[in-house]
């Protein structure tokens, strides 16, 4: 679904990229781990045309979405994105944020695209929160009405940034408990995360980012428990 190839990126003459080949597969979940300044955010932004590349080449499908012609907007419309914090809108009811994208991008009826949104709202249990503004849901419930949102448009890919990292960790569950199951429904995702027990159980693959280039890539019980390289043994005895 995804690939990234040789993708370089420097900030101020500073390299933050150095050469990163990525690919994700349909119906794969990937983690991205690393310390923090690693890249991994750039690395998000850049495979959702936020961060202009400086070399390489990312494909979406078949198409060089790199390609300077490509329209931002358009891709953007096939990607699923949530951020740490302040994804949803705060003027707009959850329902109306959850339909947004639907109705203004994709062209689908109001009446379509509630209905499909009280469905999704329902299915994490937040159908009574519908007519709510953002402010009045928990940390973790705003997490998941934004993942809902992301996926309304039935989006190709998934890219989720630390979406836990801000909220206090009893809510942490219902948020990650979310991912699991869209990743059991076969969503594509793309997941920066501190979570390592989590990367562990869900991920099919782990990549472990190391000041910009990938350090070691595998299924998560070679890098947790096998790992070949020395920077990730220390980088994940950090987290044991
Ligand atoms: P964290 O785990 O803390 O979220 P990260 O792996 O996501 O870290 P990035 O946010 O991708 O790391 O940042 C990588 C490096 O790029 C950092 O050194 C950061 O300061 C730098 N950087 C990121 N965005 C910009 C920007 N817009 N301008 C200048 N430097 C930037
Ligand atoms: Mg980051």
């Amino acid at each position: 679904v995804l690939r990234l190839v040789g993708i370089r990126k420097s900030f101020e003459g500073t390299e933050v990229l150095r050469g990163i080949d990525l690919t994700v597969h349909r119906h794969e979940i990937v983690a991205l781990i690393g310390a923090s300044g690693s890249g991994k955010s750039t690395l998000l932004r850049t495979a959702n045309l936020l961060e202009q590349i400086d070399d390489g080449q990312i494909f979406l499908g078949d198409d060089d979405i790199s390609d300077p012609r490509a329209k931002a907007d358009r891709i953007r419309s096939r990607i699923g994105v949530v951020f740490q914090h302040f994804n949803l809108f705060p003027h707009l009811s959850v329902i109306d944020n959850v339909t947004l994208a639907s109705r203004a991008v994709h062209g689908v009826s109001r009446a379509e695209a509630e209905r499909r949104g009280l469905e999704l709202l329902g299915s994490i249990g937040l159908a009574d929160k519908a007519h709510d503004f953002p402010d009045r849901l928990s940390g973790g419930q705003q997490q998941r009405a934004a993942i809902v949102r992301a996926i309304a448009t039935d989006p190709e890919l998934l890219l989720l940034d630390e979406i836990t990292s801000a909220l206090d960790p009893e809510l942490v569950g219902e948020v990650l408990d979310l991912v699991r199951e869209l990743g059991r429904g076969g969503t594509t995702i793309l997941m920066a995360t501190h979570e390592m027990a989590f990367a562990r159980d869900v991920a099919h693959r782990v990549v472990f980012l190391d000041k910009g280039v990938v350090a070691e890539a595998g299924p998560p019980a070679q890098l947790f428990e096998h790992s070949q390289n020395p920077r990730t043994r220390e980088f994940l005895a950090r987290f044991t």
